[in-house]
This record gives C-alpha cells, structure tokens and sequence, in this order.
C-alpha cells in the first residue's frame, strides 16, 4: 500500500521531492539518485507492481466522473527527455497497465509540412486528452524550445517568445479542468553512451537507433542549458516541473506512476452516486 512509503511530513513524497524550485540548477542534481525512495532495485519493481491496480481504478473513477457526474476533469503527462532516457519505457511499464481505454498516447516527432504551417500549439491542442481520460505526450510541444532552440530551426526571436506562450496555453488547460504534470526523464551523458552502445549490440534494437543521435551528443551541453531555461521558464505554480533522475530505469518508472498516483489522489474522485433506485432495481431484476 502506498501508505507504507508515506512520510510524516508529506502525503506527496514524490511530488514534493521532484518538484523544481527557485534556484534549481539540472547540473546540480544526480541522474543515479533516487529521490523519496530508500529500496533497491527489486524493491523498486516490486512497488511498481503493487500500484498498476491502484492507478487503472483512479482513471477509472476519473472516467466514470466524465460520464456520471459530467466532471471535465483529465490529466495531461508530458514526458520529456534526452534520447534514450526512458520515455518508451515509461509508455509500456507506467501507462501500459492502465486500461487502453482510458489513455490517450502521442508521441511529437519531426513536424509534418503541414504542421509546420501552422502555430507550433496547433497540433498540441488536436491531441489533449478528451475528459475522464489520462493524455500523454512522449515528446511536446517543449520540443519547440528544445530541439527548435538547439539547432535555431527558428530564429531566436521566435522561439524566445514561446516560453510566454507556453505558459499562458498551460494556464488554459489547468483552468478547463486539466491536471498537467510534467516530467522531465534526467539522465547522464554517460548512460546515454551506455544505451546508445546497447541498441548497437542488439539486432533487436537497430530499428530504435538513429545514427542521428551520436551527432546530437556533440549539443549535449546546449541541450541541458535549453532543459534548464524551460525548467525555469514554464515552471508556473499551475503547472510546475518535475525533474526525475533517470539512470536508474527502475527508479524514473516507479517516480513518474508516484507522481500520476500522487496527483490522482488529490483529485479526491468518488464513484458517482447511482440515479436509480438500486433497491428497486434490484427487485425488478429478480423477478426476471
Ligand atoms: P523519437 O522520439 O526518438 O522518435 O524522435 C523524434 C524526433 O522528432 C526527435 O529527434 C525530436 O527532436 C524531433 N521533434 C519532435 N518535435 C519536434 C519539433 N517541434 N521540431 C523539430 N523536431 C522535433
Ligand atoms: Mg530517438
């Protein structure tokens, strides 16, 4: 039970741990930590585990608030990340053991012609999650301040204005009854090497590896100076940033299923109440 792993001081452990603040500086945090957690590896798997039943029934109640009780309650996860940092996983182990239903996954890549003609929130905002349903984003609309900044797709004066933009359309969001969490995966460059190699050795992952990648290590530096300016950028109180170490997989999987667990809790769901008489109901099936 997630009360075991509850502080005295916070029914939030993981949100309160991973939450970026004033002063925060990416450079200064340890991909290998493991914030708000004290187990090993096995321990870490196995309360991975023990939560998928707890966070499939909170989107259920959040599903059933949509069609009962006409809530427009959702919950948006952005996952962001350098190459190989685990969003994948998190798709498969996290957002996997949730009913297929109830989720809606997208994954931003290379804008198409078309997007690219249009403001770059524009095919963001065709893929927000409809109410009662938990949307995520394995890459975002942050790849306009990130991979766009690193390689000056736009000029500087376009991609600077952004980060006001972003702001305000998250502000939106949170305000028409979406609970936003974002989540950066933080790993080192040193196991993005060690994953890089991996997907070489094995035939079965050729298809993930992008020659592409190895040329991006060269920007590594400029791409942790464009993940520290949107951390701090878009960090608004009704959306705020949560930076997971991400070296240990185990680790980054458990934290991002806390942080969706933490902040479904909160909503404080309850079943719809039946606008039957249940007893009746159960009087006429009887007599069928
Ligand atoms: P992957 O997530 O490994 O399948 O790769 C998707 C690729 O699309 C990455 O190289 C991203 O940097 C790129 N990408 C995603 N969004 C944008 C964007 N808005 N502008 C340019 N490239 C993007
Ligand atoms: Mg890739």
């Amino acid at each position: 039970m997630a009360e075991d792993r509850r502080t005295v001081d916070s029914d939030r452990p993981f949100t309160e741990a991973l939450r970026v603040r004033e002063g925060f500086g990416l450079s200064d945090l340890d991909p290998r930590s493991t914030p708000a957690f004290t187990g090993r590896k096995a321990d870490g798997k196995a309360a991975l585990l023990e939560h998928d039943d707890e966070l499939s029934s909170l989107q259920e109640q959040l599903y059933a608030a949509s069609v009962g009780g006409d809530s427009r309650r959702r919950v948006l996860l952005i996952v962001q990340g350098m190459d190989t940092s685990g969003k994948g996983g998190i798709m498969r182990h996290v957002v996997g053991r949730v009913d297929p239903q109830g989720v809606q996954i997208t994954a931003f890549k290379k804008p198409t012609e078309e997007e690219l003609r249009h403001p770059f929130l524009w095919r963001i905002r065709k893929r927000l999650p409809e109410p009662g349903k938990i949307g995520v984003f394995d890459r975002s609309h942050y790849e306009d301040v990130l991979v766009v900044r690193v390689h000056d797709l736009v000029p500087q004066q376009e991609w600077s204005s952004r980060y006001a933009t972003i702001n305000d359309f998250e502000q939106e969001l949170v305000e028409d009854g979406i609970t936003v969490i974002k989540v950066m995966l933080h790993i080192s460059a040193a196991e993005q090497k060690e994953r890089l190699g991996k997907r070489l050795d094995r035939p079965d992952k050729h298809w993930k590896f992008n020659p592409g990648d190895i040329d991006e290590r060269e920007n590594w530096s400029d791409y942790q100076e464009a993940y520290q300016a949107a951390l701090e950028r878009c960090n608004i109180d009704a959306a705020p940033w949560f930076v997971v170490p991400a070296d240990r997989k185990w680790y980054a999987r458990l934290a991002v299923q806390q942080l969706l667990l933490e902040h479904l809790r909160a909503l404080d769901l309850r079943w719809p109440v039946a606008t039957f008489d249940v007893e009746e109901q159960k009087a006429r099936l009887a007599r069928t």
